[in-house]
Parts: C-alpha cells; sequence; structure tokens
C-alpha cells in the first residue's frame, strides 16, 4: 500500500508499528511532530481493513485538502459537513452505505447530529481515527467541547480500533487523550519531537517590520515562508510592508473573500518563493515540503501553538529556520487579552499559565531545542548547536538595581499621587524625562526622577518586559497598568536576584554588572 498508492519507498519512524497495531485491531494513540507523517498511520490501515476508515478532523478546509489528496492517489475517499449541499451529503451517504467508500472523513460534531449513528451502521467501520487528538484537552491551547463526545465511540463501536493522533501533546495532554477518549487498552507510539533541521530564533522586537523585512531579505531571499501575525490588520500591513520591500508576499486571513484566500494558498502552493503572511488559521493541513522559513511578529498564545506553527517549516527535512520577535508590547497586550476576555477563572489561569510558559521560552538563556523538547516530556537532550543561544549564547546580567529602580518608581508614583501609570511614564520619570503628563502629575518630584538615565528606553522596555515575563510584575486592567506581584518584595529588599538576558543591557554598560 505505501509504495503502490502512495509511492514512498520505506515508513517512517513508528509508521510501520502503528500501521501493524491498528491494521490487528488494537488502539493507538500516536504522537507525532507536524510534518512527522501521521496521515499513513490511518490512511493504510484504512485500505487494508474491511469496511470504511472514518475520520474525524477538526477544520473542513483540511478535510478537503486531505480528501483531495486521497482521490488523486486512487483512493475512494470522501468527506460530509454541514456546508456541502444535500444532494451531494445523500450521495456520500448512498456510498457509504453500498461499501464503496475506503474513507470518510467527519466533522466531530456530525457525531451528535441525529441520524449520524443510524447512517454509520449501515455501513461497515474499518477504524475511527481521531485527527488533532489535543483538541479534546481543556487545559491545552485548542480545545473543542465537540471532541468530548468522542468518547462515546467506544461505548457504540467497541469492537472498532480507534487511533487518536496529535502534534502537539504535552505529557499533560497525553493523559488528558487518553482518558477523554476511552484508550485506556491503546497502545502509545511517542515519537520524539525533534526537529533537527529547523534553527530557532527569538529575538527583541524593536522595530517588527524592519527587523522581518532584514530577516526575510537577508536570509531567506526567494524562498518560501509563513508569516504569523495576530490581527487582520496586522496581516495585511506586513504583507504591504514586505511586498513595498521588494518580498513576493500575499496575504491571508479568514476576513478575505474566499477567492482571494484560494488564490494566496494555491500560490503558495504552486509558485516558488511565496510568502504567506497569516493568522493562525492558515497552516492546519498544508502540506508544502519546501517551506524554508516561518516567523511570527506577535508573541505566540503557547508553546503549543508556537512549536505547531513552526513545524510547518522543513518538512523536506532541509535546513529551515524559525523566527520570532517579541517585546514589551506584546506581553503587556497579551495579559490583558487574557484579563480582558470573556473565560472563566479557569480558563484565564489556563491561558496565563501557557503563556508564561511561552514567555520562558522567549527570556530563556538555555538552548531552545533542549527547552522545547522538556517541554513536550523529553529529557536528556543535549543542547543543538543550531539555535540562537546555542550559536550566539546570552550572557546573564545581574539586573536587581534597575529592577529595584523599577519598582520604586512604579510604588511610588501609586502611594504619593493615587494614580496608576503605564510603562512609558515609569520609564520617563526613571530617565528623568519632562513629558507633559510627567510634568502634569508632578511625577518629577518623585525621588526615582532621572535615576536611569544611563538607560535607553529600549533597555528600559526591555527590563520591563523580562519583569512582567517573570511575573514581578503585573499588567492590570485594560490601561495596562504596571504594580508590582507578591515575589518583587524580596527584589526590593535585595534578597533575591534578578537576572537577564544581555541582549537587552549590554549597551548599558555602568547599571548592568555580568553575571556570567
Ligand atoms: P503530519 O500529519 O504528521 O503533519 P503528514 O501525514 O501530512 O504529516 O505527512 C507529512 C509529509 O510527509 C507529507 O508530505 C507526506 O506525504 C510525507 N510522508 C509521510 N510518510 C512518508 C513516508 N513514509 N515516506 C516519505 N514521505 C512520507
Ligand atoms: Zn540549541
Amino acid at each position: 500500500m505505501l509504495s503502490e498508492v502512495f509511492g514512498y519507498d520505506s515508513f517512517r519512524g513508528e509508521q510501520e508499528a502503528v500501521v501493524r497495531h491498528v491494521v490487528a485491531g488494537g488502539d493507538a494513540v500516536v504522537l507525532m511532530p507536524t510534518g512527522g507523517g501521521k496521515s499513513m498511520c490511518f490512511q493504510i490501515p484504512s485500505l487494508i481493513r474491511e469496511g470504511t476508515g472514518i475520520v474525524l478532523s477538526p477544520l473542513v478546509a483540511l478535510m478537503h485538502d486531505q480528501v483531495a489528496a486521497l482521490r488523486l492517489a486512487g483512493v475512494n475517499a470522501a468527506a460530509l459537513n454541514s456546508s456541502m449541499s444535500m444532494e451531494d451529503r445523500r450521495e456520500v451517504e448512498r456510498a457509504y452505505a453500498a461499501g464503496e467508500l475506503e474513507m470518510l472523513y467527519l466533522a466531530p460534531e456530525r457525531l451528535a447530529a441525529p441520524g449520524t449513528v443510524e447512517l454509520l451502521n449501515r455501513g461497515r467501520i474499518a477504524l475511527f481515527a481521531i485527527d488533532e487528538a489535543h483538541c479534546v484537552s481543556q487545559w491545552g491551547h485548542d480545545f473543542r467541547p465537540d471532541y468530548l463526545r468522542l468518547g462515546a465511540l467506544a461505548e457504540h463501536w467497541p469492537d472498532v480500533p480507534r487511533i487518536a493522533l496529535t502534534a502537539t501533546a504535552t505529557p499533560e495532554t497525553h493523559r488528558e487523550i487518553t482518558e477523554r477518549l476511552h484508550l485506556g487498552n491503546a497502545q502509545h507510539f511517542v515519537a520524539s519531537f525533534d526537529r533537527p533541521n529547523i534553527r530557532y530564533r527569538i529575538e527583541s522586537k524593536q522595530n517588527a517590520r524592519a527587523q522581518l523585512i532584514d530577516f526575510v531579505r537577508g536570509s531567506h531571499s526567494g524562498e518560501a515562508g509563513i508569516v504569523y501575525a495576530l490581527s487582520r490588520k496586522r496581516v495585511e500591513q506586513t504583507a504591504a510592508a514586505l511586498c513595498a520591500a521588494g518580498v513576493d508576499a500575499v496575504a491571508y486571513h479568514a476576513g478575505l473573500p474566499a477567492s482571494q484566500r484560494l488564490e494566496a494558498q494555491t500560490r503558495f502552493l504552486r509558485e516558488d518563493g511565496v510568502v504567506v503572511v497569516a493568522t493562525i488559521a492558515f497552516g492546519m493541513g498544508i502540506d508544502k515540503p519546501d517551506v524554508r522559513f516561518v516567523a511570527h511578529i506577535d508573541l505566540p498564545k503557547s508553546v503549543e501553538g508556537y512549536y505547531q506553527e513552526t513545524g510547518r517549516a522543513g518538512r523536506d527535512g532541509l535546513p529551515s529556520e524559525t523566527w520570532l520577535a517579541y517585546g514589551l508590547a506584546d506581553v503587556v497586550q497579551q495579559r490583558q487579552m487574557i484579563e480582558s476576555g470573556d473565560g472563566d477563572a479557569a480558563t484565564r489561569a489556563n491561558q496565563t499559565r501557557h503563556l508564561n510558559q511561552m514567555l520562558a521560552l522567549c527570556e530563556g538563556v538555555e538552548c531552545r531545542r533542549v527547552f522545547l523538547l522538556r517541554y513536550f516530556g523529553e529529557t536528556g537532550v543535549a543542547a543543538c548547536g543550531n539555535c540562537d543561544v546555542c550559536l550566539n549564547p546570552p550572557h546573564l546580567w545581574d539586573a536587581t538595581i534597575p529592577a529595584q529602580m523599577l519598582l520604586s518608581t512604579v510604588i511610588r508614583t501609586q502611594r504619593e499621587r493615587s494614580r496608576t501609570y503605564a510603562a512609558g511614564q515609569h520609564i520617563d520619570v526613571l530617565r528623568g524625562v519632562a513629558s507633559e503628563r510627567v510634568t502634569q502629575m508632578r511625577l518629577d518630584e518623585l525621588s526615582t526622577w532621572g535615576i536611569g538615565k544611563d538607560w535607553s528606553i529600549a533597555q528600559w522596555r526591555g527590563l520591563v518586559r523580562h519583569m512582567l515575563a517573570v511575573g514581578l510584575l503585573e499588567a492590570q486592567g485594560e490601561w495596562g497598568v504596571l504594580a508590582p506581584t507578591e515575589a518583587a518584595k524580596p527584589v526590593l529588599r535585595g534578597e533575591t536576584e534578578v537576572h537577564m538576558r544581555e541582549e537587552v543591557v549590554v549597551r548599558a554598560g555602568r547599571s548592568g554588572r555580568a553575571v556570567r
């Protein structure tokens, strides 16, 4: 099947073991990184076992891509979803009941729709494949309530093998998948999540667009890549800026007309060297092997998301690069988005936990790959020699004194003026810059006025960002007002030191002291 239908010479990694296990009727949980080749794990058993392989997949677009690819390979596959005409649906249902389909793709919510169980019982089921199984995890980054229903498959069809697959499982999510999908008897196949051909780079944001253009033109001129931004507006602005800089860039987000999206996607897939600037909606299920870089100009919301998105680079195994720029504004904005979001307290706490992990990665001074793999449960990994930290080790600086200055300023402005201010005003006070707001509020009378003149705005912003990232400061309310946390008290008392990456303080010279 592998060579005749799909045209490959040999299985990759765990594929063969998974295929044998599922063909023999066993349940399986498969954790493999993006591009690892999960599809073969359920497509081949669907063809070998008698009956139709039912694939539960969260995105309609992704479904259609897979079905189209299977049809090209000569496999009789179909999808059922609500965007289809009644007529088309009838035809798929007929073909299924007649035993003509080798594979049938369904959205999870379909299972709850009236008549679906009856329909499935009219044909013969070879297996259930639950793709993107991490969507069942309430604590994951991509929870979809419909996935919770999939646990019932085991009760309805106890004799049909089930295979759950994901590229984003932390040990915690792995446990949840096993429990919630009732996969207690499953065999677990856990591939290494390492993507050795990908180089990771994370830098602090000064002028994101200029930095991005430098990165693309400097290291990836004429190559295909994906640039992720958080909002539609940022997507459009960034695409325009890249075009103006001579990069062949197209915008992609859910607010664009379908025809424009299709054109962007088609150009990206068919032509060489097209750069897609997109929201995270882009990429799931897009199988382009020679994406040479993935860039993020806004901070991703979780390490899982970051790893999934960066995983779209270099599926062909050739050297590829990922680049992320993040700054103070990202940290403040995301903390505010969490606070003002409509989730309950538990959801907010969970989002905060994801963001903190992402920040720990950014602010960290250890090999990026070691961090990432440990996050996904792989320990004992050696430094990779192929990330920004390994190639250009940052130094840790003792920023305790500037941190104390900043905390004192924050506390004094709060206490003496019974008002609260955002980062910019505190930095003005520290640098002794008499801006209108500062003089108006008589902040120039504070005792910390001008004590931090040695540092540039960028350096102070770097420190604020670091302190927000490590939880010494918090940004409160819709204005992102800075306030010290409990953890800041020992810093003020001189009991705890604050160490941060050199890049931000290196030019400060006088205020910083090298730690290592
Ligand atoms: P995933 O779903 O894990 O992200 P896919 O199933 O889409 O990965 O496979 C990623 C790429 O690897 C696809 O281009 C696929 O055709 C290719 N591929 C999968 N298995 C093999 C194999 N055994 N040999 C060669 N290429 C493979
Ligand atoms: Zn490294």
